[in-house]
């Protein structure tokens, strides 16, 4: 077992709850282990504190338990029943078979992403720890739900100082894809191509928002992926919905997803380019959806993110139509709420336009944040009748 002493007077950094412990706080002179590793975090007197996932980066420990147990399949069965409780209470009806089942640090599991598309678990390994053990972590999942026939494995490509970079892999099954139910939408969700695990889950509340304002109206779709917030629109009644996304090769996705939710191709448009190209010469919209993808990944990179959001922003105010709406998004960690209020402000100000916040928005109730790590509320947004 792998002891790790942390320096002194620095055992009250995991009595306010914060699940990681930075490199900084470790004693130094110790030996330390291989990335990956579970560890035992004792204060510099040798008194037991928790355990954790250990990583050679400024995140030191992701701290998984304060109990010294093993971290086994047994651990992660017990963490993961206790998440799929919450689910199952809030999300999961007869209209929605895909949810976020593990949301990292905020299901107590930092590194960890599982999403669930009906009998297939998509997993992504955000830490060299929860990779190593993702047979463990498979082997709970199906103690959980004994019917799951598929399991695939991701590690993002974009992780930090973490070694261990292999391919995604299946650790049960082969199947690639599958059509989820939404609030009685359907979706073809494919893990293998797709982006992030396939779907963005985190927008299912909002795209239920958005049929409560979607009937009759002409709506554009910026940043539209497979067509998720297009799909309620029209289901709602829309009379035109425009979706655009730069990313190639979506379009088979999209009219599959037209088809299985029985719509008319003829009430969409779906455009492939820029966002910001397609704004120099958009026509006038009843509603129009902004949700980009994280402009900014980094505390460094905050200020240009916050200037490209308000640039973004003000643009597309250019083309709602008086007493129609605005419903945009921030899903970059780094830019929190009250800067991406402000920064949509700045967005008002700057297109000469004024408007009413109807609602703020977030992710769904599958996201759970920790109380003790903010860093956890990602998505923001607001929805705003544009005058
Ligand atoms: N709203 C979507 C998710 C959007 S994810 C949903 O509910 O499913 C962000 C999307 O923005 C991705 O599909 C990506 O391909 C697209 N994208 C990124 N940069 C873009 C740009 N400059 N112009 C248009 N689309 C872009």
């Amino acid at each position: 077992m792998n002891d790790l002493y942390l320096k002194k007077k620095k055992a009250h950094i995991l009595k306010r709850g914060h699940p990681w412990i930075f490199s900084g706080a470790l004693k130094e002179g110790q030996e330390f282990p291989p990335n990956g590793s579970i560890v035992r975090i004792l204060d510099d007197q040798g008194n037991f504190l928790a355990k954790g996932h250990y990583q050679d980066s400024s995140i030191a420990i992701r701290i998984l338990s304060y109990l010294d147990k093993p971290i086994d399949t047994s651990f992660y069965a017990e963490r993961l029943k206790y998440a799929l409780g919450l689910r199952q209470k809030l999300v999961i009806s007869d209209g929605t078979n895909a949810f976020r089942w593990i949301h990292g640090e905020g299901d107590r599991l930092g590194g960890l992403i599982m999403d669930l598309y009906g009998a297939h678990l998509v997993m992504e390994c955000h830490s060299d720890g929860m990779y190593l053990q993702r047979e463990e972590i498979s082997e709970a999942a199906r103690s959980c739900i004994p019917g799951i026939q598929t399991v695939f494995c991701k590690r993002p490509g974009l992780v930090r100082n973490e070694q261990l970079q292999k391919e995604d892999e299946f650790i049960l099954g082969d199947a690639a894809e599958t059509v989820i139910l939404e609030n009685g939408r359907k979706f073809l969700v494919n893990w293998q191509t797709g982006q992030k695990t396939g779907f963005f889950l985190d927008q299912r509340d909002n795209r239920q928002l958005l049929t409560s304002i979607s009937n009759q109206k002409d709506v554009l779709n910026l940043f539209s992926y497979s067509g998720g917030f297009s799909i309620y629109a029209a289901s709602a009644g829309a009379k035109k919905v425009t979706s655009v996304d730069v990313s190639k090769n979506l379009e088979d996705l999209f009219i599959k997803n037209i088809e299985l939710n029985d719509q008319s191709k003829d009430t969409h448009e779906m455009i492939t380019a820029d966002v910001m190209e397609y704004l120099k010469s958009s026509a006038d919209h009843d509603v129009i959806i902004v949700d980009p993808p994280a402009f900014a990944k980094s505390v460094k990179k905050r200020h240009n993110a916050v200037q490209a959001y308000k640039r973004l922003n003000a643009k597309v105010l250019e083309y709602v139509r008086p007493g129609g709406y605005l419903m945009t998004f921030s899903c970059s960690q780094v830019v929190e709420p009250s800067l991406f209020y402000n920064t949509i402000a700045s967005a008002f100000i700057d297109s000469g336009k004024s408007g009413q916040i109807i609602k703020k928005l977030g992710q769904g109730m599958d996201h759970p944040v920790l109380i003790e790590h903010e860093e956890g509320s990602y998505l923001k947004g607001l929805l705003i009748r544009v005058t």
